[in-house]
């Protein structure tokens, strides 16, 4: 054991971390433990970040800054650009791999964070907590008596995706609300399909719109998934069902969206992205009373923000250690020669 942490210490004691933004003191004093040297830069411009890069042997990126090919080409020394969260487009990946930089990032370490908030807003929305809230503050105790909220248990929760969060979400709905649950997920893989169909329907896109209750969606925004809810897609809801997106903004088209909101043709909507992020002000949605709005705020929860900082910097810890990293995104560059050439000199100290 000692042995293993002195030649730890020994790989680890001049490998430089850099943080274009700051990131949670938790994974810093995790990385310093290690021994590793950890800069923050004093913001994350390009023209701050490109000098620090020069000494870089790890880099943990927030969203605040994108490293693209002029970035990369100053980091000769740069092994890991590791990703707090799941979304690889503030990253040229391309020029990383063609520089031997293995990129990594966060896959399901904000699924239970994006469900909860999901089911806040289902169950904030279905209660009808703003207009209550208001309403007490009003003076207006009597609104008591006109029964605005309503009950989650055994409604229809259709599922527009069926990946980690959108099946965490229906496993919650199903066991704790005893609600019907169903997907439309055209490329779910046979075997989760087979792990989970005692408990959900997998339908086609048409049946999930015009029978939920509550429709959640949970794609990445994709070419095929940009507008993938229109003014279309909105006819076919119930005109009491909820449409919650915790997803990305471009996935429903936020005009028609409004529009539905507007006729009251859809009772109401969660929205934790927008087409346009932050939300101008003259967008109509702030101005509607049967919607939920946050900052994209889903996975930024305390704890979640914690767990994405450490899970990165544990990927930086795994290349330094000559250890394969999760969720490599260019995995070709571990078949590099830059790679194999670490991996045997980390093997050697270790011996
Ligand atoms: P995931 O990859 O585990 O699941 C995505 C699912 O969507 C997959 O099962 C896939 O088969 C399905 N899918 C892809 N294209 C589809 C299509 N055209 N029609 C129907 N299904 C389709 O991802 P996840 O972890 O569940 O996250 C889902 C999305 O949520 C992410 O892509 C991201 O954009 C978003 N997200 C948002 C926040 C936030 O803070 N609001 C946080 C995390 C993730």
């Amino acid at each position: 054991m000692v042995s293993v942490s002195l030649s730890r210490m020994k790989i680890n004691e001049n490998m430089n971390v850099l943080l274009p933004q700051p990131i949670e003191t938790e994974a810093i004093s995790f990385l310093e433990k290690k021994n590793c040297i950890v800069t923050t830069a004093p913001d994350p411009k390009p023209e701050t970040v490109l000098p620090l890069l020069k000494d870089a042997h790890g880099l943990i990126l927030r969203t605040g800054i994108t490293i693209n090919r002029e970035l990369i080409e100053n980091a000769d020394k740069l092994l890991v650009i590791s990703r707090t969260g799941g979304g690889l487009d503030n990253v040229d990946v391309v020029s990383a791999s063609e520089r031997g930089i293995i990129v990594t990032s966060n896959l399901g370490v904000n699924t239970i964070s994006v469900a909860e908030h999901v089911l806040s807003m289902m169950l904030a929305l279905s209660k009808r907590l703003s207009l209550l809230d208001q309403a007490v503050r009003n003076d207006n105790f009597g609104i008591r008596y006109q029964n605005f909220p309503r009950d989650i248990n055994g409604k229809t929760i259709g599922l527009l995706g069926f990946g980690r969060i959108g099946y965490e979400i229906g496993r919650i709905c199903r066991q704790t609300f005893d609600m019907q649950v169903i997907a439309y997920d055209p490329y779910l893989a046979d075997e989760k399909k087979n792990e989970c169909l005692n408990w959900m329907s997998l339908v086609e896109l048409k049946e999930l719109l015009s029978k939920s209750d509550f429709i959640s969606i949970h794609v990445p925004l994709t070419d095929q998934t940009r507008n993938m809810v229109d003014e279309a897609e909105l006819s076919q809801m119930k005109s009491d069902a909820i449409l919650i997106n915790a997803s990305r903004g471009g996935v429903v088209n936020e005009s028609a969206l409004v529009k539905a909101l507007q006729n009251n043709q859809i009772a109401g909507a969660g929205l934790d992205v927008f087409s346009e992020e932050p939300v101008p002000a003259d967008n109509p949605l702030l101005k509607l009373e049967n919607v939920i709005l946050t900052p994209h705020t889903a996975a930024l929860t305390k704890e979640c923000v914690t767990r994405m900082a450490i899970e990165a910097a544990k990927c930086v810890l795994d290349v330094f250690d000559g250890h394969e990293p999760q969720n490599v995104a260019n995995p070709q560059v571990l078949e590099s020669g830059r790679w194999k050439r670490l991996q045997a000199d980390r093997s050697a100290q270790n011996c």
